[in-house]
């Protein structure tokens, strides 16, 4: 395994394309810290709509800029590797009410607000100083970090993402419609790609990898082949 001491992995996708099933099992893999960055603007998302901003009234921006520069977020690393990241919002846990079909929709919304991004992509640049990371998102390896060692995208058609998120839902006990899941799938790519600040897109260094007919394990197996010596 030719793992830098200290590099930053990036693993960047649309919403199911098993980036975050695939990022904890890479980082466990390497012994590396998992960054979830969707968790980060989701947890922004929560906080706007707690406050009641209206984003698209001018007069709530100095509302926002306050939040921004107040917001109390924390990181707490999965107890065990692979699990998903623990979020706390002004200390309170707020890891399950993120993770909705419905929040993946506001965090959509919030993350085209370019102080959101600004703020959020300095406290990502932060804890990848540490080195030794695993970032998933839509933009870690395009703005985050341009410099990592690594860089993957993750694709998969959007049928199979969306089946993908129904049984993810299900498992959590949210029952929800499969072509309603689709449809929210095909706006929220559709916003994440062609907003005009950090879209969804692939670095032109990035190794891009359709996950469609591989597995999980298949996909964490090829990432570990690019990332050994030659
Ligand atoms: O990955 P996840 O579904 O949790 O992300 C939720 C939303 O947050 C995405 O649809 C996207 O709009 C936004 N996001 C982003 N940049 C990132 C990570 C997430 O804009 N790096």
């Amino acid at each position: 395994m030719s793992e830098k001491k200290g590099a930053v992995v990036t693993i960047d996708g649309p919403s199911g394309s098993g980036k975050s099933t695939i990022s904890r099992m890479l980082a466990a893999r390497l012994h590396y810290t998992y960054l979830d960055t969707g968790a980060m603007y989701r947890a922004v998302g929560l906080k706007v709509r707690q406050a009641g901003i209206d984003l698209d009234n001018p007069a709530d921006r100095p509302r926002l800029v306050k939040l921004l520069a107040e917001l109390d977020l924390q990181l707490a690393l999965a107890a065990r590797a692979g699990e998903e990241t623990r979020v706390f919002l002004d200390g309170e846990e707020i890891s399950a009410a993120i993770r909705t079909a419905e929040m993946g929709l506001v965090a959509s919304r919030v993350s085209a607000e370019p102080v959101v991004r600004q703020k959020l992509t300095e406290m990502q640049r932060q804890f990848g100083l540490q080195g030794g990371v695993v970032a998933e998102g839509r933009d870690t390896g395009t703005v985050v970090f341009p410099q990592a060692a690594y860089k993957f995208y993750l694709d998969a058609s959007p049928e199979e993402r969306a089946r993908r998120r129904w049984e993810q839902l299900r498992e959590k006990g949210q029952e929800m419609d499969r072509q309603e899941i689709l449809a929210q799938i095909e706006k929220r790519d559709r916003d994440d790609s062609s907003r005009a600040l950090a879209p969804l897109s692939a670095a032109p260094d990035a190794i891009i990898i359709d996950s469609s007919v591989l597995s999980v394990e298949a996909v964490v197996e090829v990432m570990l082949a690019r990332m050994a010596p030659a």
